[in-house]
């Protein structure tokens, strides 16, 4: 027999048995979750990484309860037949995108928001409850969810959680991470545990929650999240400052860091990004011309005095113009105009790749000066902004989609940035994970041991290799 009529067979062997599987799967969920319509499919295959998910995926399966989705990953652990968890798909590191025969798994229906205590200062939500919806609903009870990622009007707690997304107020409240108590997952074969209490303190474990925050649903699907509210910050307050290049903007940062005040928000945008954002967005305020602009936010109580102590350090070290955002609604437009950076970079070239590094605050600018070369080397126009408080920049790479010498070019350059940022002691990731599109740089971060360190916890998790495979440790 040739080869080619060997894969027909094969072929006919996996339709016979994914059609199997779809009975059982309708079987088990209620009338309209398993949709096979080659649309729906298409449409949930690719994040907005702009790296295209694998063509070819079982179903897309929704389900409503935590019962439910046992039962997807119950059979889906049986027949061996991998599972893509997703939430809104607003990913930037192909960690959602679809696989040759899985089951995308949507958590979108699961979208409760099951409590709020105020004596325990928790949220108990389920996982596809969008950030900025939860983040309205706790401050209409005066409490505060402090993840804040750009995409926060989009995005899922579940996403966020299994990204261990950061953002704009990390810097002062910490990622992910620092505001989940405990979560409720299911495991690949279906059994459902939850990792911990939901008291602030307790140690009778290995952290499985940490384990699970940031695994890119590769370990288990959360179903239910505990997570931690803090009482409403003072109303945020801003100081937006202009620089002559990008080096004096990263040493007034650093600056500002060190001036004895934790600022809510230190964001960065050179004049590529600023550019870019203007053109799309031409009403938020941004100045009309800069090489290099440092936005710093107060949510203190005492806000008035630490915007001048912001004013005064960021005029100190080199600022050309200093302006108050003194008002919610001037700052509000200014934090729109840094959240439209990735749509409005991409609109400049009409592709981008999206970098999103962190390194250590003393090696800024090294790492910029490294970053500059090697966008001369390679012919590519890179800009950086970012998170420049917690040394989190996103240089992006923008490009003509149509020209096949600046794609490669641009993903050269790409690629090499991941080296960068290792080679001054940071990592290739911050906040958006490694998906499919950071696997290259994973043998520049991970020492051998750590990685197999890795394996094996992925092997006890899931023996079977079902969850999210190819994704996150390659
Ligand atoms: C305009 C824009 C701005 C952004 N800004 C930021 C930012 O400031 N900071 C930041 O960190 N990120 C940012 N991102 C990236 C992205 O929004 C975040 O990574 C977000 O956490 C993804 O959430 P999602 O619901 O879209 O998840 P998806 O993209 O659908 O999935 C992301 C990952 O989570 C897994 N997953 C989803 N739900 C579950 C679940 N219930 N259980 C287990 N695994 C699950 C998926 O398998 C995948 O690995 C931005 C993206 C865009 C488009």
């Amino acid at each position: 027999m040739t080869s080619s009529s060997d894969e027909r067979l094969d072929a006919r062997r996996d339709d016979r048995l994914g059609e199997a599987l779809l009975e059982r799967l309708r079987a088990a969920l209620p009338e309209g979750a398993v949709v096979t319509a080659v649309d729906a499919i298409a449409e949930r295959s690719s994040d907005r990484s702009g790296v295209l998910g694998q063509t070819g995926a079982l179903a897309v399966v929704r389900p409503r309860t935590t019962a439910e989705v046992a039962a997807v990953l119950a059979l889906a652990n049986e027949t061996r037949t991998p599972v893509v968890p997703q939430g809104a798909l607003t990913g930037l590191a192909g960690a959602a995108n679809a696989v040759e025969g899985a089951i995308l798994l949507d958590l979108g229906r699961l979208d409760r928001i099951l409590a709020i205590d105020a004596t325990e200062r928790t949220a108990v939500v389920q996982p596809g409850v969008i950030v900025a919806d939860l983040q309205q609903t706790v401050a209409a009870q005066g409490l505060f969810y402090a993840p804040d990622p750009a995409s926060a009007e989009w995005a899922t707690v579940g996403g966020t959680i299994a990204t261990n997304a950061g953002g704009m107020r990390a810097l002062k409240y910490g990622v992910t991470r620092d505001s989940v108590r405990s979560l409720e997952v299911v495991l690949a074969d279906g059994t459902v545990v939850r990792t911990r209490p939901d008291t602030v303190k307790g140690v009778a474990s290995l952290d499985l929650t940490a384990l699970v925050i940031g695994s890119e649903g590769t370990l288990a699907v959360v179903t239910e999240a505990t997570l931690q509210l803090r009482p409403a910050p003072g109303i945020p307050r801003g100081v937006a400052a202009t620089f002559a290049d990008v080096p004096s903007a990263l040493a007034a940062a650093n600056a500002v860091m060190t001036s004895g005040s934790l600022p809510t928000t230190l964001e960065l945008l050179d004049d590529v990004a600023l550019g870019a954002i203007r053109a799309w967005a031409p009403d938020l305020g941004l100045p009309e011309e800069a090489n290099a602009w440092v936005l710093a936010v107060s949510d203190a109580a005492d806000g008035d005095e630490e915007l001048s102590r912001f004013e005064a350090v960021l005029q100190a070290n080199g600022a050309i113009t200093v302006e108050r955002a003194a008002d919610a609604e001037t700052l509000d437009k200014l934090l729109d105009a840094r959240r439209a950076l990735n749509p409005a970079l991409r609109e400049l070239r009409g592709a981008s790749l999206n970098g999103d590094v962190a390194v250590p605050l003393g090696r800024l600018g090294e790492f910029f000066a490294r970053l500059t070369a090697l966008a001369s080397e390679r012919g590519v126009e890179i800009s950086v902004a970012g998170h420049v408080g917690d040394g989190n920049l996103h240089p992006v790479v923008a490009f003509d989609g149509d020209d096949p010498e600046q794609v490669a070019a641009a993903h050269r350059a790409h690629d090499e940035i991941l080296g960068l940022a290792q080679a001054v002691g940071g990592t290739m990731t911050g906040e958006h994970g490694v998906g499919v599109e950071k696997l290259p740089g994973l043998g520049g971060e991970l020492s051998e041991r750590v990685r197999d360190l890795q394996l094996g916890i992925k092997a006890v998790f899931d023996p079977r290799g079902i969850l999210n495979p190819g994704k996150k440790f390659g």
